[in-house]
């Protein structure tokens, strides 16, 4: 057998690769599906990951999600047939609460009520929403446990070529990087590595089986530098979140739910009893703890999101503090602008019927479209997002001052990027 005949037995191609199987990922995926475009995505867990056990989706996230589903109207299919949509406004279970923060200061003995975003919000468990995305994608889209190790592109062809970890190679025509924080792609873009704040939050889901009794609000309660989080999904299940300077032992727990559960309880000692038994209490499967990471505005503002036909979206682009709620929602816009540029691009290349070149000069102009279009608003999201985490973080008084001050004068209305719509498809 020669070179090339091992090389053609290894070798996978597919025209659209899409890295990660999360929420942007998949949401990339079936906006270009809904396009009639089609793709793969690689995932390298065996199964769909829900790591973070609950989301929050603001106003502009269900915009995003409308423009996921709203071509169903256009090509007159049945409603009924969008699972997206039955599971947002219909069949869902989990419940819509106005965008105010009930904030409790414990150690003060005081209560405020801050506005985080214009319209409603929705918690919803993140196995739902990606299974629900799944569920509307074509049979065999996904392919897991494929773990992406390298990326380099083809020296004749300019292609790029994934390296997988079991050593196979996959051949693409285009890339697009949607493997979250630690993205490889973002390496091959060479972009700057995230940077962590000194944060870091457990994350974990409380059921209770005959309902609990908390009223349907987002809560802040804060006591000594820890800030726990509480938002009901429905009348059964309850969304927390402890935030905590980030600490060397943190790092030992991730990976153990039990050293979790047990640390975060020590955490919260002083806390309310209902707190510390909705923690006793969570589904140890929804446990997870996570330093929090950013990519520097500056670094969004100047990075170079394509080279040839490979480009990043969702965390791989703009991995951002939890502060806003905004990560995943903006991840969902990334999907819906960057299907609409690559479609309005490949459909061109359709018409002319030539291949290959004239393809590859249409998605660099399509990916550099996006990037054009999604660069100010992830360089301000990340902005304030980089502000809010210094003012909520343990930073000193002298930058809390100077974050108030550009925060007055870049974010005078700090509620102004739940309005953003990112369009239709
Ligand atoms: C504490 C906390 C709370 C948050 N709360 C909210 C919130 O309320 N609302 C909100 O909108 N956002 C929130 N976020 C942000 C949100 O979780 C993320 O922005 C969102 O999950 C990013 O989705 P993604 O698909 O881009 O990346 P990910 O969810 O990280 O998905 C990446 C996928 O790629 C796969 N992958 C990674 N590397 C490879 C590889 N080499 N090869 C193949 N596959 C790979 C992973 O297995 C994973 O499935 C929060 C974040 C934190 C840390």
């Amino acid at each position: 057998m020669d070179r090339r005949e091992v090389k053609e037995e290894e070798e996978e191609e597919h025209e659209i690769v899409i890295v990660g199987g999360g929420i942007c990922g998949l949401a990339t995926a079936l906006a270009l599906h809904r396009k009639g475009v089609r793709s793969v995505v690689l995932e390298k867990s065996e199964t769909l990951r829900a790591t973070g056990a609950a989301i929050a989706i603001l106003a502009n996230g269900w915009l995003a999600f409308i423009a996921l589903a709203s071509l169903l109207f256009s090509h007159n299919l049945l409603f009924l047939s969008c699972g997206i949509y039955i599971y947002i406004y219909s069949h869902t279970r989990c419940l819509n609460f106005p965008c105010v923060a009930r904030e409790v200061w414990l150690d003060k003995g005081s209560t405020k009520e801050t506005s985080f975003g214009h319209g409603e919000a929705r918690c919803l468990k993140r196995s739902d929403l990606i299974n629900t995305l799944e569920d509307a994608l074509p049979p065999h889209t996904i392919h897991f446990g494929c773990q992406i190790v390298g990326v380099k592109l083809d020296p004749l062809t300019f292609n790029p070529i994934l390296q997988l970890l079991d050593g196979r190679c996959i051949v693409a025509k285009v890339l697009i990087g949607c493997d979250g924080a630690n993205s490889v792609v973002a390496d091959f873009l060479e972009l700057k590595p995230p940077k962590a704040f000194p944060l870091s939050a457990v994350r974990g889901l409380t059921e209770y089986p005959s309902g609990h009794a908390f009223a349907h609000e987002f809560v802040r309660m804060r006591m000594n530098n820890i800030m726990v989080g509480r938002v009901p999904i429905d009348d059964k299940s309850v969304n927390w979140m402890v935030g905590q300077q980030s600490t060397p032992k943190d790092t030992r727990a991730l990976q153990n739910p039990d050293l979790i559960i047990q640390s975060t309880l020590t955490l919260i000692d002083g806390f309310p009893p209902e707190i510390q038994q909705m923690i006793e209490d969570s589904d140890v499967e929804s446990l997870s703890l996570t330093h929090v990471r950013y990519r520097a505005p500056w670094d969004l503002l100047l990075g170079k999101f394509r080279k040839g036909t490979v480009t990043v979206a969702g965390d791989a682009m703009h991995v951002m503090g939890p502060f806003l709620g905004q990560g995943g929602s903006v991840g969902l816009e990334d999907a819906i602008v960057l299907a609409r540029c690559l479609y309005q691009k490949l459909s061109e290349v359709h018409q002319i019927q030539s291949r290959s070149q004239m393809m590859m000069h249409n998605v660099a102009e399509a990916m550099d479209q996006y990037v054009k279009e999604r660069r100010m608003r992830v360089v301000r999201l990340s902005m304030q997002t980089y502000l809010t985490g210094l003012l909520v973080g343990p930073s000193s008084m002298l930058v809390k001052l100077a974050s108030i001050v550009l925060m007055v004068i870049f974010f005078r209305n700090q509620n102004d990027h739940t309005t953003y719509d990112c369009g239709l498809l």
